[in-house]
C-alpha cells in the first residue's frame, strides 16, 4: 500500500497546526510548527496566510485527519464512501473507522510512540492478530480480537513498548495487558470514546460539495 513518504513536518506547517507525527519531537521546541510558523514553499518567512475561506477550513480539517491516520487521499476516500454507506451520521461514522484502524490501535495502546511507527511495525510483522501474523496497517480490528507482539520478533522495539505501557492509559473500549503485552478489543469504539482528533462534520461538508 502505497503511503507519503516526503517530510512530515511539512505536512503540519502546511495546515498551520501541529499533527503530531514524530512522537517525542513533537512535544518538543525542535518540533517543525514551533521553530517555523510560515507555510512550507519557495517565499519569505514571514506572517502566515491570508482569510481563510469555509471551504479552506474544511480542505484543512479533511488533510488534518489525512495526515495524522497516514492515509493518501485515495484512500481515505475509500474510508469515507464506507462511512457513508453505514447507518448513522456519516461524519462519526468515518471517525469510528478511522480509529479502528489497527495501526490505530497499535499507537493507542502504546506499542508505537508514533502511527508512522505503528505502521512500521504492523507492516514488517512485528504483530500477531489472533495469534497468526498480521501486517495490513488498515485492518479493522472487531469486538474479541486479540493484538500481541509475534513470539520471534521482541527486539529492540519490544523492548521500547514494554517500558512504554507500563504507565499507559489506554481508550475504554480497549483492554491491555502490560505484563503479557496483549490488547483485547472489548467492544466497538462508540464516538463518546474518541477523542476530539477529526472533525467529522467538516470533512462530510468537504466530500458533500
Ligand atoms: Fe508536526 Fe510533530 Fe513535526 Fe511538530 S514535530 S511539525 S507536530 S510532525
Amino acid at each position: 500500500m502505497a503511503r507519503y513518504i516526503g517530510p512530515v513536518c511539512r505536512l503540519c506547517r502546511r495546515i498551520g497546526e501541529k499533527v503530531f507525527l514524530k512522537g517525542e519531537r513533537c512535544l518538543s521546541p525542535k518540533c517543525g510548527v514551533e521553530r517555523r510558523s510560515s507555510t512550507p514553499g519557495p517565499h519569505k518567512a514571514g506572517p502566515r496566510r491570508r482569510k481563510v475561506s469555509e471551504r479552506g477550513l474544511q480542505l484543512r480539517e479533511k488533510q488534518h485527519a489525512r495526515f495524522y491516520y497516514g492515509m493518501l487521499e485515495k484512500q481515505f476516500r475509500k474510508f469515507y464512501s464506507q462511512a457513508e454507506e453505514a447507518p448513522g451520521i456519516t461524519g462519526d461514522s468515518l471517525k469510528v473507522l478511522l480509529e479502528r484502524r489497527l495501526d490505530n490501535v497499535v499507537c493507542r495502546i502504546g506499542f508505537a510512540r508514533s502511527h508512522a511507527q505503528a505502521r512500521q511495525l504492523v507492516r514488517h510483522g512485528h504483530l500477531s492478530l489472533n495469534g497468526h501474523r498480521m501486517d495490513i496497517p488498515s485492518y479493522q480490528v472487531k469486538e474479541g480480537d486479540v493484538i500481541a507482539w509475534h513470539e520471534n520478533r521482541k527486539g529492540p522495539p519490544f523492548e521500547q513498548a514494554a517500558a512504554d505501557v507500563k504507565d499507559k492509559g489506554v481508550p475504554a473500549w480497549l483492554s491491555l495487558n502490560s505484563e503479557t503485552m496483549k490488547c483485547s478489543v472489548s467492544r466497538l469504539p462508540a464516538v463518546e470514546d474518541l477523542e476530539d482528533i477529526v472533525d467529522g462534520k467538516a470533512i462530510t461538508a468537504f466530500y458533500s460539495r
